[in-house]
């Protein structure tokens, strides 16, 4: 399918969705470009039209090795679209094994480039508020990006910090005070992100649904039981660094400065730093199916209302006037083609998002990350054509017993879904293929 308002750029494929669209990747029919297009459907996200706005703007003020690249926007009718850098490596999520997380070096290496990413996003007065391995993304040398804006916010202006107030984040990933305080301070809520992160990546699961003393997992880490799981998994060097991290009092939790002079943070690294990828099924092949916390029986939602909603309204015209001069522009004339007539101006809206920063929404709340995994993992390539597969899986359906029909949606419960797409995956191993496979037409 071609972009539909600029020549020579096809959408070829659907990375990934969100409550108000998708995100498509395009790619440059002569040069072979490849861009990121997160595509909004304003219609779909009239309830907090300022949120996409917000993204724009923050994206606008961006520019970091470790933080998604924006290239710019468009305007067409209701659909808004944001150009970004395309990130070949897909999810980080995606390389935790569950049960097992990833080798230490890896873990190490990527949780240095997210602390290279928040730390610049704090400089620039950005929280982010949702940081978690779905929102971290990979290029081709693996190198750890920062994505999705749609919840952050600017907490500190011409040199004064403002609190927040705001519940937003994800459960399993938000800071306790965040769930107990009227206020809270910005950068240590993203710090105690960073630790959960961690925590995943070493151990592959989860270390609680949310950070309250109603939550036993989370009562005996306070506990110190670290003989329990996750904490048993995880090495003295950098379980030392999560109990610094993972410190209920956001005054007494470590600070930036002092993660980066922690003794695992700053251990050497691993000599060969092109780690062996796991295959491109990521934690679908994976035998032992998720951690015991991934689960569909877990509440992941995105954390939901907010404590105080101002109102207040942008002016942001679309088209807006191109004035260029970005470094990235340099040598990327088709992509600049792209997103032509779009702003590259510097950000004139820190001052509207301190007026707008308390409000609500959370874009993509109503897709649990349950439902998300889903879609990533219900998925395998065949070595076959369209005819052959779908021959062979109607075989597979009648020979295990299940009714089947041809359709194109994918309703019901995830987990009980799940459940059947592995043993169904498992009797088609012999089609299954190691590599993407994309047929003409799909
Ligand atoms: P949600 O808020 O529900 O997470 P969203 O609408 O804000 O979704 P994103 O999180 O920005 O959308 O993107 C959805 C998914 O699309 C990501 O989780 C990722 O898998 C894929 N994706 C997004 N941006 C990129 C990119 N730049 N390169 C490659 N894949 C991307």
């Amino acid at each position: 399918m071609a972009v539909p308002f600029v020549e020579d750029w096809d959408l070829v494929q659907t990375l990934g969705e969100g409550a108000y669209g998708e995100v498509q990747l395009a790619v440059n029919r002569r040069t072979e470009e490849a861009v990121a297009v997160k595509i909004v459907d304003m219609k779909r996200a009239a309830e907090c039209p300022e949120n996409i706005k917000k993204e724009i703007c923050i994206n606008k003020m961006l520019s970091h090795e470790n933080v998604v690249r924006f290239y710019g926007h468009r305007r067409e009718g209701a659909t808004q679209y944001l150009f970004l850098e395309y990130c070949r490596g897909g999810e980080l999520f995606d390389r935790i094994e569950p049960d097992v997380g990833m080798p230490e070096p890896e873990a190490q290496r990527f949780f240095q480039q997210l602390i290279a990413g928040v730390v610049y996003l704090h400089s620039m007065g950005i929280t982010h508020r949702d940081l978690k391995p779905e929102n971290l993304l990979l290029d081709d040398r693996d190198n750890l990006k920062i994505s999705d804006f749609g919840l952050a916010t600017v907490f500190r202006h011409n040199g004064r910090e403002r609190l927040l107030n705001k519940m937003c984040g994800t459960l399993p990933y938000v800071a306790p005070e965040l769930l107990r305080r009227p206020e809270f301070r910005a950068e240590p809520v993203d710090v105690w992100a960073c630790g959960v992160v961690l925590t995943a990546m070493l151990a592959g699961e989860l270390p609680w649904d949310q950070p309250s003393d109603s939550c036993q997992e989370y009562s005996d880490w306070k506990e110190k039981k670290t003989y329990l799981p996750p904490w048993k998994k995880i090495d003295s060097a950098p379980l030392a660094l999560l109990h610094k991290i993972l410190t209920e009092s956001p005054t007494a939790r470590i600070s930036i400065p002092d993660i980066q002079k922690d003794r695992w943070y700053s251990r050497p690294l691993k000599k060969d730093a092109k780690r062996a990828r796991l295959s491109s099924g990521g934690v679908a092949d994976s035998p032992g199916g998720f951690s015991k916390h991934i689960r569909s029986d877990t509440d992941f939602s995105p954390v939901k209302g907010a404590l105080g909603e101002d109102k207040a309204s942008y002016s942001t015209s679309q088209p807006e006037p191109g004035t260029g001069g970005m470094p990235w522009e340099s040598g990327t004339g088709s992509i600049d083609q792209l997103v032509q007539g779009f702003s590259f101006s510097q950000p004139a809206c820190p001052e509207h998002m301190l007026v707008n920063s308390q409000l609500l929404g959370t874009p993509g709340s109503s897709q649990s990350p349950w439902q998300r995994l889903v879609k990533r993992m219900t998925r395998f390539f065949t070595k076959l054509d369209a005819d052959g597969s779908y021959r062979a899986l109607k075989e597979v359906c009648e020979k295990m017993g299940y009714g089947w029909k041809m359709s194109c949606t994918n309703q019901g419960d995830g987990l009980e879904f799940k459940r059947h797409f592995l043993k169904i995956k498992a009797k088609l191993s012999d089609i299954v293929s190691t590599q993407k496979v994309w047929l003409p037409g799909t």
